[in-house]
């Protein structure tokens, strides 16, 4: 669907294809076709490589190393690299703590940290959530004093994404106490290696090693990594959440969602049947697919409204939520396609064998691991509170 897209846009898009083409090592396309974990390595070689076309940070300004490309030329972009099974880069440094800095921080840190986060030599996690502080996370309790130029962290952080890959951390943490929680949070920049940093592995349903709890014991944090102001990590932490709309829904991943249940749908069972020959069937995929184009058509909109500069609040809530549902139910639609064989955790190898293989043996991890997209980056629940906030006002 192209609606609303320039002709120059759409020969864009023409120009990344062949781009990704040639670009795209044939083993990273493979690993994310079938939802295989990439290396670290691996992900840095395709940030290099979008790095030197000059197309690693769409959404930055040009004098910051970004591309100053329209909303629209960025969503062609996107969705040109996700249908191409280009990987996603990892949100932290790129979408996350790189407009932050280059927004809120000293010149010696932008020169500092963001040439790193642009190459993807240095890799950054976020360390937010505490064992009591996720939806509420005002209430965290991970404290730092000062102590002559360096700060003293001592807490502890959960579900931190790729910590055990980092070199770096943006953490939020507790400066003062204050009557408003709010106002004594600071947002720090935490070196990974730093002596008390204990990095411990959370593995997830789907049998991987994505998330960990992060213990610190007395870190010691110059005070010239502090971001901005004290006091005012809250501040930075809501820009740094809010940042980005382009993208949340993830459509490309839904569009091969939707050409997975078109290939397994064609496939007999172990009846002789395929699925699509069954109208029942046929009709959960269509309703799927009629959905699907409508928040396409949503995200066109709201990304011209944006264009146009008008201010819409619940955009990024309506798209994330609208988003991870349809993804959990296209991963429902394939696991019931796939009948009792999707009880088997498949092994790698199993998934590599062919391309109808990857789609097979990726759907009960994949269906597994997205349980967690309706949790993380603001929960389903917390998302729908704002919606309802806007729409009748702030509940009393
Ligand atoms: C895969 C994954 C990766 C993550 N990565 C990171 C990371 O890299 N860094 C990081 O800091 N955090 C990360 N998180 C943590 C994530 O941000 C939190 O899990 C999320 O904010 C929810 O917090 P919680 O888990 O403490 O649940 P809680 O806040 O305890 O919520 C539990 C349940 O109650 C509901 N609930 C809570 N408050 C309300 C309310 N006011 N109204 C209605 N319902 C409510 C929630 O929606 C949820 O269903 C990650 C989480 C996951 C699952």
């Amino acid at each position: 669907m192209n609606f609303g897209i320039s002709r120059d846009d759409l020969a864009f898009a023409s120009e990344v294809r062949a781009f990704i083409a040639g670009a795209l090592p044939e083993e990273i396309r493979t690993k994310v076709r079938s939802e295989l974990r990439l290396t670290r390595a691996e992900m840095t070689s395709w940030q290099r490589r979008l790095f030197d076309q000059g197309w690693v940070a769409p959404a930055w300004p040009r004098d910051h190393g970004g591309t100053g490309w329209s909303l629209a030329r960025q969503y062609v972009f996107k969705r040109e690299l996700g249908l191409g099974f280009a990987p996603d880069l990892p949100a932290f440094g790129l979408q996350m703590i790189g407009p932050v800095l280059y927004t809120f921080a000293s010149q010696e840190q932008k020169q500092r940290y963001l040439p790193g986060i642009l190459t993807g030599e240095t890799w950054w996690c976020q360390g937010f959530s505490e064992p009591n502080a996720g939806s509420d996370l005002a209430s965290l309790k991970t404290r730092a004093t000062l102590d002559g130029n360096h700060y003293v962290v001592s807490g502890q952080k959960i579900w931190t994404s790729l910590a055990h890959l980092a070199d770096m951390m943006f953490c939020l943490v507790r400066t003062e106490s204050t009557p408003k929680p709010q106002a004594g949070l600071s947002l720090l920049l935490l070196d990974m290696r730093s002596p008390g940093v204990t990095v411990r592995p959370i593995i997830t349903l789907d049998g991987h090693h994505h998330l960990n709890e992060v213990f610190l014991d007395a870190v010691r944090v110059p005070q010239e990594n502090l971001v901005g102001e004290p006091g005012r990590g809250w501040t930075y932490a809501k820009f740094l959440l809010g940042h980005e709309r382009i993208g949340i829904a993830n459509i490309p991943r839904l569009r091969r969602r939707f050409a997975a249940l078109l290939e397994l749908g064609a496939q007999p069972n172990c009846h002789g049947r395929a699925a699509l020959a069954d109208p029942a069937w046929r009709r959960r995929i269509a309703d799927y697919e009629i959905d699907l184009k409508a928040l396409e058509a949503t995200e066109l909109a709201t990304l011209r409204r944006a264009e146009a500069g008008a201010a819409d609040a619940m955009a990024a809530s309506v798209l994330k939520v609208a988003g991870t549902e349809l993804l959990q139910r296209a991963d429902t639609l394939l696991w019931d396609l796939m009948g009792a064989e999707a009880a088997v955790l498949p092994t790698d190898a199993a998934r590599r064998e062919s391309p109808l293989a990857a789609v097979r043996y990726g759907v009960t991890p994949a269906l597994l691991h997205g349980r967690a997209a309706s949790i993380y980056g603001g929960s389903n629940e917390i998302q729908r509170n704002i919606m309802a906030g806007h729409l009748f006002g702030p509940a009393t």
